[in-house]
């Protein structure tokens, strides 16, 4: 049986203003709390200046908006993955130091050059490219150097870094602005391996010229003085998801998602919810169709087949567990227990908010925080708040 509600009056908007009709859902940034966030940090590693890593569109909540808010905050140094994030970063900062993780793929120093971006060089060959391309224009241009202290992804290995301190020559045709190295295990503060990466970093950069430099990320930061040095640069933790596990995280969330009910209906014992037929009906069940599926960042681990517990959002103060598969473009939420006029057609129910944090949605789906938000959907209309002064 299929039944389907009018729009209720007294719906929550939780934009609190005009919302296109037509969203399916809502994602709210709150710009002030990223900002708060900023200066949390900064205030903990006070002898060390405070960059921001912004790659991956500002880690989901969107650079245009994130960076200004975070120039406003006073960070002056951002850290992307690729060429293309920077470009876009220089259109919207035109005066900060901009670094590019990835390093320098062949023939692409003019185009670092063009918009004013520094690699982090991690080989031999990066630094050869980079080096003869100023030589041959004539201007010593800054980079960082990157030192692998045992990531094994990206950086120079230990023999490399001896070879440069052999030859200075390969870094004297440009500036090495910034020396660092990543932490492997920095969200597990008892890891021994946190120190033995620090070490090997005071060991090979005593080796080089000396230069500032930058060891931690977010979870570095928590890890103490020692990990400081002379910048740090956080991701995650800016964007209000822990950065270390096993104690509370102290940063304020910064993203609210809300989707929208489009129908409802009540289903009989015996019938089954969605692709696969696997969660069947115990009991008689009002089911709420919510608009927005895996191809909007709810991961399909999220879903819930008989015996399985999926994720719960949220109408108000009454939890909402999800029944059945994560479809692309829809979740179905059981809601018999929630007051009609709360669970609606045109509802919102909260996937990530007061109730759920980013971690705690994370944790359902076997993932991280860090993917959560970077898999933040496209079809939500975004809004922007916390800011009284417009950036
Ligand atoms: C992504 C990244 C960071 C930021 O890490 P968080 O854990 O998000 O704070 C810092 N340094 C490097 C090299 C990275 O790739």
């Amino acid at each position: 049986m299929t039944r389907s509600n009018g729009s209720s009056p007294g719906i929550q908007n939780p934009a609190g203003s005009p919302l296109d009709p037509a969203a399916p859902a809502l994602l709210t940034i709150d710009l002030g709390a990223l900002c708060d966030n900023y200066r949390y940090l900064a205030a903990l590693a006070p002898g060390a200046e405070c960059a921001a890593v912004v790659k991956a569109d500002a880690y989901g909540i969107g650079v245009k908006r994130a960076v200004p808010a975070l120039i406003d905050a006073g960070c002056r140094t951002f850290f992307v993955a690729t060429l293309g994030e920077a470009r876009n970063l220089r259109g919207v900062a035109g005066d900060v130091d901009l670094y590019v993780l990835d390093g320098l793929f062949p023939d692409a120093a003019p185009e670092f050059a063009a918009i004013d971006a520094r690699p982090v060089l991690g080989s031999l060959p990066e630094i050869e490219d980079w080096s003869r391309y100023c030589a041959d224009t004539g201007e010593k241009r800054p980079a960082a150097l990157h030192i692998d202290t045992g990531m094994n992804r990206l950086g120079m290995r230990p023999g490399d870094v001896d070879a440069l301190a052999d030859d200075p020559r390969l870094i004297g045709d440009f500036t090495p602005a910034l020396v660092i190295s990543h932490l492997a295990c920095g969200d597990d503060p008892d890891e021994p391996m946190n120190v033995r990466q620090r070490t090997s970093f005071d060991e090979l950069r005593s080796k080089l010229p000396p230069c500032p430099s930058c060891f931690a990320n977010s979870a570095g930061i928590f890890l103490g003085p020692a990990y400081h040095y002379d910048m740090v640069r956080p991701g995650v933790a800016l964007y209000g998801a822990r950065a270390v596990n096993g104690v509370a995280n102290p940063m304020k969330p910064v993203v609210r998602l809300d989707i929208r009910i489009v129908q409802i209906r009540d289903a009989e014992p015996g019938e089954t919810v969605g692709y696969g037929a696997n969660r069947k009906l115990a009991t008689k069940t009002r089911i709420a169709t919510a608009a927005a599926g895996y191809a909007d960042g709810i991961f399909r681990h999220l879903g819930a087949a008989d015996g399985e517990s999926g994720m719960t959002a949220y109408i108000g103060e009454y939890a909402a567990p999800i029944l059945g598969r994560v479809s692309m473009d829809t979740i179905t939420l059981a809601v018999s227990h929630i007051p009609p006029h709360l669970a609606a057609r045109g509802a919102f129910v909260e996937v990530i908010g007061p109730h759920i944090s980013v971690d705690d949605l994370a944790e359902k789906a076997g993932t991280i925080g860090y993917e959560v938000l970077t898999s933040l959907g496209h079809r939500y209309e975004r809004r922007y708040v916390g800011l009284e002064k417009q950036v």
